[in-house]
């Protein structure tokens, strides 16, 4: 079955090569690079979307992912189903999928989470927006690519289980990280702190599975020197995603919009490929207070 793959940077290269190890016939088209081996290098959009019953694309932006569709709409075969696994807003993901619809296809929003490293080893979480016979079809080539694949609704659910998360993880790591610091503060030792807190009611993923403090707990980015693990501008991108969705369906979220400052707070002071725990050394530091607070 032949595939087209849009987008081949740190998450769509090793998507697009898992694709192929299992057996479908990928043709990948990037902007800046070329396909890795056993994906079909292709010149341009066009070509990369020959005569291909499933399409994806795994792109920075909206804006981006919009001229994408834009370009491919004339080139696409009849009835493809074309599945968006960037992180984009869902404003833009509905309008896409209209004009998807519209003009014949099957549109599915399906944002990940893993990073990169469950990009590499084919153990994504896919969260699926869209029409219940277009995800059955898509489930094998998702499942060739992830371990787990969630139908959360029609168009745009996927991205808002999405944003949804990411909010509550933003939000989880700085109060993670402010425990932290009080304990510092108190004389309280990090690792008293981290044993209680897994096991009470304070536990969350952040502490017990992620710890933004290093030489506790398993192995996190914090015991690599933040490095790698999922970026500070990522995180604030999605929180920004979910404050720009929260404007405009009428929701209230001002811990969510806290985070969102902070990130940004912390982004200026620091290189933005570091793991979004490593905002600990901010707050340890202190950290401004922020507008009108
Ligand atoms: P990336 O910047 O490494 O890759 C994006 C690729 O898109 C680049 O190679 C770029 O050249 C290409 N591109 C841009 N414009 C294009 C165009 N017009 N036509 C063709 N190709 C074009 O980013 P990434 O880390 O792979 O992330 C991709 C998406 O996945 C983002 O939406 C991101 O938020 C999301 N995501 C990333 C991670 C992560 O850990 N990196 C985790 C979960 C979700």
């Amino acid at each position: 079955m032949r595939v087209g793959f849009i987008g081949l940077g740190k998450m769509g290269a090793p998507m697009a090569q898992n694709l192929a190890a299992a057996g479908y016939d990928v043709r990948g088209f990037d902007a800046a690079t070329a396909a890795p081996a056993s994906v079909k290098d292709s010149q341009s959009i066009k070509q990369a979307l020959q005569d291909c019953s499933f399409v994806l694309t795994m792109l920075p932006d909206g804006q981006t992912l919009s001229a994408v569709i834009s370009e491919a709409l004339a080139h696409l075969a009849n009835d493809t189903i074309v599945i968006d696994c960037s992180t984009v807003d869902v404003a833009t993901t509905r309008r896409t999928a209209q004009l998807l619809t519209a003009a014949g296809h099957h549109p599915l929003d399906a944002p990940v989470s893993g990073g990169t490293a469950g990009a590499v080893a084919g153990t994504l979480t896919f969260m699926v927006g869209g029409e219940d016979s277009t995800v059955c079809k898509a489930t094998p080539l998702l499942e060739a690519m992830g371990s787990r694949v969630f139908h959360c609704g029609g168009s745009g659910s996927g991205q808002a289980a999405k944003i949804c998360n990411n909010m509550i993880l933003g939000i989880s790591m700085i109060a993670t990280c402010e425990a932290f610091t009080l304990a510092d503060a108190l004389g309280l030792d990090r690792k008293a702190l981290f044993d209680v807190v897994s096991a009470s009611s304070g536990q969350s993923w952040s502490m017990t599975t992620y710890c933004p403090v290093p030489g506790i707990g398993p192995n996190t980015p914090a015991d690599n020197d933040y490095r790698p693990g999922f970026a500070t501008n990522l995180m604030l991108k999605d929180l920004g995603l979910s404050q720009q969705a929260a404007r405009s369906a009428g929701a209230t979220t001002p811990l969510g919009a806290h985070a969102q400052e902070l990130y940004a707070q912390f982004s200026e002071t620091t290189e933005t490929d570091m793991d979004f725990s490593a905002i600990l050394m901010m707050l340890a530091k202190g950290a401004k207070p922020t507008g009108g607070r």
